[in-house]
């Protein structure tokens, strides 16, 4: 008998039953377990446009500070901002929040005097080109120059537009150049995009809109078909406030457009401004439901510049050396608090677009096997 009744007990472990329970738990946790793995439901691509990764990793440069080359008009009001004695405090001078508070948040990638280099792989190492590459994953052979051309390739903004079934304004790009309509997607006009001189349209405009969309025609920068980075700005945020779209872009343009003027005083306080925009955009995210702990940002830059010891500093393109080298930092939930890595691989820019589908659990090479890799460091061991 107390034989018959252990058999009987042991049966009743593998009841029909109980296997059905069991699978139902594993099929479930194995869903959270795979939910855990991407908590990025929101993402910001942010580009600075050609921003040097010496001034990014290094600060103020003294030798353009104090040159006729750097164009500084107010040398004494410029070196108590921004000089200091050691690269480290230079750059936390420059972009504090990017340093004290992203950067214990994420990675960057691109710190050439620590072995970790990040190149473009266009050869033109000029805007269009570059932001064709950040957004198509790969070199585009018909943009060779900043000539308006239509890009070629399926974007990962239009990627993502698909796969998240995202409505018009759940996906947006502000820009302060107005040729991005032309790389941000194969399909003309899809991507929700303002750029440029654009004024706000979205919809019934708020005060604040058609105050912003007032200024930014009086107020015109002086170059043709870019807008003041403040403008884009603004006009952003107003535009997130209304309609909390899960990927938005961000291009910044100054720190090229000084920099082509000569004037390296105005690129390291646009620079600075683009930091606080950094923290007033962390700050908004943080305070709402949507983006707390579930957004990642990938900032960057197009292309890269030439030296500090001549003129170099005030270029970029092929013939220029160090065009070709970028940086590219990402934060969010998803990512380890490694801050500036060191004696990394050659990482690419054409490797942006793969890990920024990656962090909402896409895999862009599904409609463009020709796009780079994603970014190892920016996703916890376990999902490498
Ligand atoms: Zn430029």
């Amino acid at each position: 008998m107390q034989g018959e009744k252990k058999f009987k007990v042991k049966r009743n472990v593998f009841t029909p039953v109980k296997i059905i329970a069991l699978c139902f738990i594993f099929f479930f946790s194995s869903f959270i377990q795979l939910d855990a793995q991407h908590k990025t439901k929101n993402i910001f691509l942010i580009t600075l446009d050609g921003f040097r990764w010496e001034e990014l990793f290094t600060g103020a440069d003294s030798s353009l500070m104090n040159s006729e080359s750097g164009g500084v008009q107010q040398k004494n009001i410029l070196k108590k901002k921004f000089w200091r004695q050691t690269a480290k405090k230079r750059r936390e001078a420059l972009m504090p929040f990017f340093w004290n508070v992203l950067m214990k948040n994420g990675i960057v990638y691109g710190n050439r005097s620590l072995h970790s280099d990040v190149m473009v792989t266009n050869k033109y190492c000029v805007s269009l080109p570059g932001y064709a590459e950040i957004l198509s994953g790969s070199a585009q052979p018909e943009i060779i120059n900043n000539k308006p051309k239509q890009i070629q390739s399926v974007t990962v903004m239009e990627f993502l537009k698909d796969q998240l079934h995202l409505a018009k304004y759940k996906i947006a790009v502000f820009a302060s150049w107005n040729k991005f309509p032309y790389v941000v997607s194969k399909v003309p006009g899809v991507i929700y995009c303002n750029a440029g001189d654009t004024n706000a349209v979205d919809g019934k405009l708020t005060g604040r809109q058609r105050l912003l969309n007032r200024l930014q025609d009086e107020a015109p920068s002086p170059w043709d078909g870019i807008r003041l980075d403040a403008f884009t700005f603004y006009q952003g945020m107003e535009f997130l406030n209304k309609h909390h779209p899960r990927v938005f872009y961000f291009s910044f343009d100054e720190t090229d457009d000084w920099a082509h003027m000569g004037r390296y005083d105005r690129v390291l306080e646009a620079a600075h401004r683009i930091d606080g925009y950094l923290n007033l955009l962390w700050k908004w995210c943080q305070s709402t439901a949507q983006y707390r702990n579930k957004t990642s940002f990938i900032l960057t830059t197009d292309h890269g510049r030439g030296g500090s010891n001549d003129d170099g500093w005030k270029d970029h393109g092929s013939k220029i050396e160090g065009s070709e080298y970028i940086w590219i930092a990402i934060v969010g939930p998803d990512t380890p608090h490694l801050g500036e890595l060191s004696n990394t691989k050659t990482v690419y820019q054409k490797d942006i677009a793969s890990t920024l589908a990656k962090l909402l659990g896409y895999d862009f090479k599904k409609v463009s096997p020709t796009c780079g890799a994603f970014l190892s460091h920016a996703f916890e061991k376990r999902i490498r």
